[in-house]
Order: structure tokens, then sequence, then C-alpha cells
């Protein structure tokens, strides 16, 4: 199946010179939705992680349907502000300004071992940042999963020694 034909490409959102990837039309699409999980948990049952962490919004999407499918619990990383209980937080550098992202600071225990999943890694600020959020529970990563990489961009060079997979690579 090819699945970067269904995955549909919006040029200039949100902003002008970006060329954004719709996986609204994957997620529709009950073929593509299935192969693409099927290929998370094919790579990542061998980790045997004991959560997936996801990143708010898209990492959710997929992150929960891996998390099912590999029989463990999953864990949200939210936008700054979201989540009730205590949080740990982490921010990092965008284009402009800064941003920041937090875990619950109950959810990790030092040795679990973790799977992070996000639609799409870009230039790896935010998997970078989340990776920090994770570690520095003591939490270990098992691996990091994507179902887009934009290779030309690098952001493989935030996350060295860390066990990267991406399904579709442009
Ligand atoms: P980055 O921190 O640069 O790796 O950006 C990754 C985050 O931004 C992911 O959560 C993606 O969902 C989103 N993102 C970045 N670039 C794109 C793009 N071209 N198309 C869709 N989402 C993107």
């Amino acid at each position: 199946m090819d699945l970067k034909k269904i995955i549909r490409d919006i040029p200039d959102f949100p902003k002008k010179g970006i060329i954004f990837k719709d996986i609204t039309t994957l997620l529709k699409d009950k073929k593509a939705l299935k192969v693409v999980i099927d290929l998370l948990a094919k790579q990542f049952a061998k980790s045997k992680p004991k959560y997936v962490v996801g990143i708010e919004s898209r990492g959710f999407i997929f992150g929960t349907a891996l998390a099912y499918k590999l029989g463990v619990g999953f864990i949200p990383v939210r936008k700054k502000g979201k989540l009730p209980a205590k949080t740990r937080s982490v921010s990092y550098d965008l284009e402009y300004g800064t941003d920041t992202l937090e875990i619950h600071a109950d959810a990790l225990k030092a040795g679990d071992k973790v799977v992070i999943i996000d639609d799409l890694l870009a230039t790896g600020g935010t998997v970078g940042a989340v990776s920090k959020l994770v570690s520095g529970s003591g939490a270990k990563i098992a691996g990091i999963g994507f179902v887009i990489e934009l290779s030309f961009l690098n952001g493989r060079d935030k996350l060295k020694g860390l066990p990267v997979f991406s399904i579709l690579q442009y």
C-alpha cells in the first residue's frame, strides 16, 4: 500500500513556505490506519515498553492506538496548562519564542520503559524536549516512533543515541 499517496500535502499551512503533511486523509482510510498502527506495533513490540508516551495532539491518535495494540498503558504529554494534576515541564525553542510541554509528575517512575510517539519528525525540537522530560523522571526510552520523517530537516541529530523509527521518509 502506498501510504504516501494517502497523506495529503497542504502548501503554505499554517504559514507560507511550509508544506503541511495532513494525516487526516490517512486516518479516514481504514486500511491505511490499520497498516500504520500494525507497522508501529511490529517495530515496538520487541522493545517491550511498559507505556506509550504520546505527544499532543496527533501523537495521541497514533500513540493510543499503538498502546491498545501492544496491550500497554498510554501517557499524554500536553501543552502547558492542560494537565490537571502536578506536572513536570520542559521548555524548548521554536522559530520565534519558546513553547512548554508537561507530563504528570507521577506518570513515570525510574526504570519504566517507554516508547515515545508523534505523527511527524521535523526539526526534532518537540520530541527532543519530550525525551528530556521522560529521561528526567528516570524512565528509559526504548524507542521513538513517527509515521512521517522530514529527513531533510535532520531532526535525528537532536536525538543522538536514541532508537528512532519512522514509517515514511521525505
Ligand atoms: P519539530 O519539533 O520541528 O520536529 O516539529 C514536530 C511537530 O510539529 C510535530 O508534532 C508535527 O505534528 C508538527 N509539524 C512540523 N512540521 C510539520 C509539517 N510539515 N506537517 C505537519 N506537521 C508538522
